[in-house]
């Protein structure tokens, strides 16, 4: 019997994979497709973008320079000096100015080599994450399509083909139309859609027709990309087109004409398909020995970029947690703060991409909220307020405790000696960092669960020692009182 099964091979299963097998756990990964390539998952149609935080997490397990590596991106090296972000993205198709984003808006945010965003694909993260997950011994099982769950007290039996897997959890990272969710009988709830968007790659006889990058126009919105004939075109149609089959030639170049008010001729389609901003959360992401995580546990339009990130953050979130389940030292209820934490985080990501459904709606009202949206994005709160959505700086747990960073990302602390933060958590257990090098008895206690390191940091903001967990979660922060820092070990640990 293993430990976890994971049903679904993509960004969010090789992640959590990964977490569990770091941590000692033995994980059978059941993925349906019968290889890992696809035109797809990889560029130009698999082009995704990163957040910070995601990036941020490659960092803290050794696996940032793979995967700049994997997209072909120049690895920065890190500063200690507080830089402005990269790049903002965009809210509604309205690009914002990095130069505008408030760094003292962002009090733990501490120059690091992940502070960035990045453009990846999704065949650069699984590469990367497939071969670290090799190297942890997960086994992968490719063409193993999850078809029925049974559960009982003690283990899930999953099928796939002509074969049952017995393990003591079942985790669904199986993708937007999950058969983990419905075979376990998870609600799933929210918003139906306005829209039908298409992406795809195509060869244009007049690509100068269109304009480069996002266009909001009087009937919807388009999107030309930097490789010839990669585009993306939302058409307000309620979400009416069948999308049983991939679109044809002539309709995609109906739509696109019609959005973008030119005459633009395709001549030939090489891949296309199509979503919509249906936006719909999992009621909750644990019933008994089933868990869900990514797509799986939620849906909505891709505008702002935000699925694969939040899937990532489900997979951190989940990972140290339920392997401190698995291996029995959890604390009392420590898997259910995952849902606690999680549904949330879910909950205002897919409100943030119906508020950009809303605004572009080719309608007077919303044409009206869009200028008053354009003006007040120009300043810097409002460009500062994108860059913490859009990055993941906004995200605080309520944990409880005093000190206001409790709940946050930690800051990639630096210590006199250069060792930064995220160096320390590579081998995936919480960390404390104690300034003064008051808690070593206190924490010494716990030593096989978090690492212990003391010295003078460059920049230590205000806190005497700070416990972070797995997840790279503050925990807990403050003057070294060892009374407050066992009891925040205890309830973690
Ligand atoms: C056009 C587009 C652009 C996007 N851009 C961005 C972006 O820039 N940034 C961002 O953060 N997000 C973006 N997203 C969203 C992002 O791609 C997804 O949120 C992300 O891929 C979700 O990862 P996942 O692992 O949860 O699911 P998936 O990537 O869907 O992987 C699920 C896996 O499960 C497998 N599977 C399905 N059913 C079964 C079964 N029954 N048994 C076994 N295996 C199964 C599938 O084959 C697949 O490999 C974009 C999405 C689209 C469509």
């Amino acid at each position: 019997m293993h430990d976890v099964v994971i049903a679904g091979a993509g960004p969010v299963g090789l992640f959590l994979a990964c977490e569990l097998g770091l941590a000692g756990c033995s994980v059978l990964v059941l993925e349906r497709e019968p290889e890992p390539r696809s035109p797809w998952r990889s560029f130009p149609l698999g082009l995704r973008g990163l957040s910070g935080g995601s990036v941020e997490a490659f960092h803290r397990r050794g696996l940032l320079d793979p995967l700049l590596t994997a997209s072909g991106v120049d690895n920065v090296p890190g500063t200690d000096e507080p830089a402005p972000p990269r790049s903002v993205g965009h809210f509604a198709g309205t690009p914002l100015d990095p130069a505008g984003v408030d760094l003292a808006a962002l009090p733990y945010r501490l120059p690091g080599p992940a502070l960035d965003g990045i453009m990846t694909s999704l065949e650069a993260v699984e590469t990367v994450l497939a071969r670290r997950a090799a190297e942890l011994g997960v086994e992968i099982r490719w063409g193993a399509e999850v078809s029925a769950v049974t559960e009982d007290d003690e283990a899930v039996v999953v099928r796939a083909g002509e074969h049952g897997y017995a393990a003591r959890w079942l985790v669904g990272c199986d993708g937007g139309r999950s058969t983990v969710r419905r075979l376990a009988g998870f609600g799933f709830a929210g918003t139906e859609p306005q829209l039908t968007g298409y992406v795809a790659l195509a060869t244009l006889a007049d690509p100068e027709k269109l304009r480069p990058g996002f266009t909001v126009t009087a009937t919807g919105m388009y999107v030309t990309m930097p490789e010839p004939g990669h585009f993306g075109v939302l058409d307000f149609d309620g979400g009416a087109y069948d999308r049983s089959r991939p679109p044809t030639r002539e309709h995609l170049q109906t739509v696109l004409r019609r959005v973008s008010g030119t005459d633009v001729t395709l001549t030939d389609v090489r891949l296309a398909s199509s979503f919509t901003d249906r936006a719909m959360q999992a009621t909750t992401y644990r019933r008994g020995r089933v868990l869900l995580a990514g797509d799986a546990a939620h849906i909505h339009s891709p505008l702002g970029g935000q699925g694969l990130n939040l899937g990532l953050g489900d997979a951190l979130n989940l990972g140290w947690k339920l392997a401190a389940t698995v291996r029995g030292h959890a604390p009392d209820g420590l898997l259910d703060t995952y849902p606690a934490e999680r549904l949330p985080v879910g909950a205002q990501v897919l409100d943030w991409s119906r508020a950009q459904v809303a605004v572009m709606r080719p309608d007077p009202h919303s044409r009206a909220i869009r200028a008053v949206v354009r003006d007040l994005l120009a300043t810097a709160d409002g460009t500062t307020y994108v860059f913490r959505r859009t990055s993941g700086t906004s995200i605080r747990y309520d944990l409880g405790g005093e000190h206001p960073m409790a709940g946050h990302n930690a800051p990639d602390f630096r210590l006199a000696d250069g060792t930064r933060l995220g160096e320390l958590m590579r081998d995936g257990r919480g960390v404390v960092l104690d300034f003064g090098g008051r808690l070593r008895d206190v924490a010494l206690r716990h030593g096989s669960r978090i690492r212990y390191a003391s010295g003078p940091a460059r920049a230590d903001l205000g806190v005497g020692a700070v416990l972070v967990r797995p997840d790279g979660i503050v925990a807990w922060a403050g003057e070294p009182d060892p009374e407050a820092f066992g009891k925040a070990v205890t309830r973690w640990f």
